[in-house]
């Protein structure tokens, strides 16, 4: 992607993306070159580019471990600092500050593609820096409900957990279907047990739609919202 995009172009094109996430949730249609039509219209980039960017949007979220609008396969090819600035729109626009990741992992995925990486040295000493999160109080009672429900077994692979905590206990992980920062409810039909790999994969895995469909179809207690 071509540099130059101004942050207010970037966030109209956030806003408009956060809409058409809405829609879909609601199950009203998209019409997603209407968006990409105003857009171009508006800051003089082709429609093409738009999608392009929205793809790039597609592609921030999932290393966010947000969930993506279906139908806009996430585009890899978006610079580190325009990923940070994405990032940062989104947070703004959820009133939320979370830790952000899109620019490392880009970092890091670009230093992975190249030919010739040569070993580094690292930070014997790394700097450590204080920042202000956002954390969404919760109640353990629908932890501690949903861990009993699903016992040793994954409800999305359906396998048992993979090992023992340091308590003894299989261990399986919690996850909001629909996640808190996206406006999901604390609740036991938003919340399922799973397994660290199933837990990553539904975070940041080219599958993770297919796999939240899959747990809406079959864990009976889960409720769209
Ligand atoms: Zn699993
Ligand atoms: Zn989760």
């Amino acid at each position: 992607m071509s540099d130059g995009w101004s942050n207010e172009e970037l966030k109209a094109a956030v806003e408009f993306y956060v809409e058409m996430q809405r829609k879909e949730r609601a199950g009203q249609p998209i019409a997603k070159k209407q968006y990409y039509r105003k857009l171009a219209q508006r800051f003089g980039r082709s429609e093409k580019a738009f999608e392009h960017r929205m793809q790039n949007i597609s592609y921030i979220l999932s290393l966010m471990g947000r969930s993506w609008l279906t139908g806009l396969k996430p585009a890899k090819n978006v610079d580190a600092d325009v990923a940070d600035q994405i990032e940062k729109l989104f947070t703004q626009l959820d009133g939320q500050k979370l830790v952000a990741v899109a620019a490392f992992e880009i970092a890091v995925r670009e230093g992975v593609r190249q030919k010739t990486l040569a070993k580094p040295n690292g930070n014997p000493s790394p700097k450590a820096r204080r920042i202000a999160i956002t954390q969404f109080q919760r109640d353990t009672a629908v932890k501690a409900w949903v861990l009993r429900q699903a016992g040793e077994v994954c409800e999305c692979c359906e396998q048992p957990a993979p090992f023992n905590g340091a308590d003894g206990l299989p261990y399986l992980e919690l996850h909001y279907v629909r996640q808190l920062a996206e406006g999901g409810a604390d609740t036991v039909s938003n919340a399922v047990a799973l397994c660290p790999n199933c837990h990553r994969e539904i975070h940041h895995g080219a599958n993770a739609q297919a796999l939240t469909a899959w747990l809406y179809d079959n864990v009976a207690r889960l409720l769209r919202d």
